[in-house]
């Protein structure tokens, strides 16, 4: 689950983490309001939507009065923003940030992430900050410093200062920065999160460290027990259709491309993903129907898949082991009467129940296209698409 950026400078803050002061606002009376609060000159405005690389596409305003702070307000407040994160249909912005302007010595990036090749929680540091740090990797990698830290010590304050050594943080500062990197961990292990990532980290004019920007990712399995952090869910920056499948506990992820895929257990998922990508075809979702599913429930994940403008065709790949296959067979005909079908369907169904899928689907009237096998399924697929 991901949260704002002023949502996640919160956290920071109650934490002891540096990071300018600064407020949200909904309009931009609340934005002019927040400004007044500041005790700043300068006023930053910025959207807020759960993407990176708002400076780039315009929004983060620099503000040099309480007039600009409005005109910016107003400026931003609905306005859709495109950035290389949101996809070319953007993002709404609905809320913004007013934060005091800082003065910028120099920008760094550190990061907090899961490495799963070695089970560690590895921090991620470089003076190339402001800037992607997929960029920095590929052109520059020997300029990300990494320490891999062990879960039982926890970060030492020994590799919090060599990373800020490392980066080349000025002498002087090496102590704050140390600190800020300790504070960051603590904040990572506690909220359970899966990746924080501070970009930029600065050094100011007047001598401080602190995050300008905060991106926070928590692992969904432990928000059970951060319901301080639950609370910052933001619905209406997530889809629409997963939000829905998420109310009836179906595995459902959006996709960009134009083939529908109604598929039971995570790894047949992907690997009819990777199949249909074989062929030459473009999954629009993954979606784990999973083991225990009734037909309810495969109604609704076939409703799901259909309310996706995209979809072209449809994919049905039932290997029938928990799952029964007149149970799928008779969720997908149930779909597709409530809503209608008005695009090719492709059924491969194996398994348990198997003939008596079959003549469900048979006897449905609908226009099914048969499989024999997993792969004739993706070839057919592809083929009505096409
Ligand atoms: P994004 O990563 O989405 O582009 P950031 O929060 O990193 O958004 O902001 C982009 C840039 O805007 C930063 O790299 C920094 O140069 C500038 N900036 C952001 N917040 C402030 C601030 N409070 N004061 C001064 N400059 C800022
Ligand atoms: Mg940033």
């Amino acid at each position: 689950m991901n949260i704002h950026e002023y949502q996640g400078k919160e956290i920071l803050r109650n934490n002891g983490v540096s990071v300018p002061n600064g407020k949200v606002a909904f309009t931009a009376d609340e934005a002019v309001e927040a400004a007044k609060t500041l005790e700043s000159s300068v006023y930053v405005v910025k959207a807020q939507i759960h993407a990176g690389g708002r400076g780039k596409a315009g929004g983060v305003k620099i503000a040099k009065s309480l007039d600009d702070v409005r005109t910016y307000a107003d400026e931003l407040l609905g306005k859709t923003l495109v950035t290389h994160q949101t996809g070319p249909e953007g993002k709404e912005v609905k809320r913004l940030l007013i934060e005091e302007g800082c003065d910028i010595k120099k920008e760094y990036y550190v990061g907090l992430v899961l490495d799963r090749a070695t089970s560690q929680v590895v921090l991620m540091a470089s003076e190339e900050g402001g800037t992607e740090i997929e960029e920095v990797a590929e052109q520059t990698p020997e300029k990300i410093f990494k320490e891999y830290i062990d879960p039982v010590v926890g970060l030492t304050g020994f590799q919090a200062r060599r990373i800020a050594f490392n980066i080349n943080i000025p002498k002087e500062l090496v102590g704050k920065a140390a600190k800020f990197m300790l504070g960051l961990y603590q904040v990572y292990l506690e909220k359970d999160a899966s990746i924080v990532e501070i970009n930029p980290l600065v050094v100011t004019g007047d001598g401080n460290v602190m995050a300008l920007d905060a991106k926070f990712n928590f692992d969904s399995n432990a928000l059970y027990r951060h319901k301080d952090v639950l609370a910052l869910r933001d619905l209406e920056e997530e889809d629409a259709k997963e939000i829905e499948a998420s109310k009836y506990d179906l595995s459902y992820i959006s996709l960009d491309g134009n083939i529908g895929c109604m598929v039971n257990g995570a790894g047949l998922a992907m690997a009819t993903m990777d199949i249909v990508k074989h062929y030459g075809g473009d999954p629009a979702n993954f979606l784990d129907v999973g083991g225990g599913a009734t037909a309810e429930k495969v109604t609704e994940a076939f409703k799901i898949i259909l309310s996706d403008e995209n979809v072209k065709g449809i994919f049905v790949n039932i290997f029938g082991g928990i799952m029964k296959c007149d149970v799928i067979a008779t969720g997908v005909v149930e779909a597709a009467k409530q809503i209608g079908l008005d695009v090719p369907l492709v059924v491969r169904l194996e398994g348990t129940n198997v003939d008596l899928g079959k003549e469900i689907l048979n006897q449905s009237g609908l226009n099914i296209i048969a499989a024999e096998s997993m792969a004739d399924g993706a070839q057919k697929i592809v083929e009505q698409v096409g």
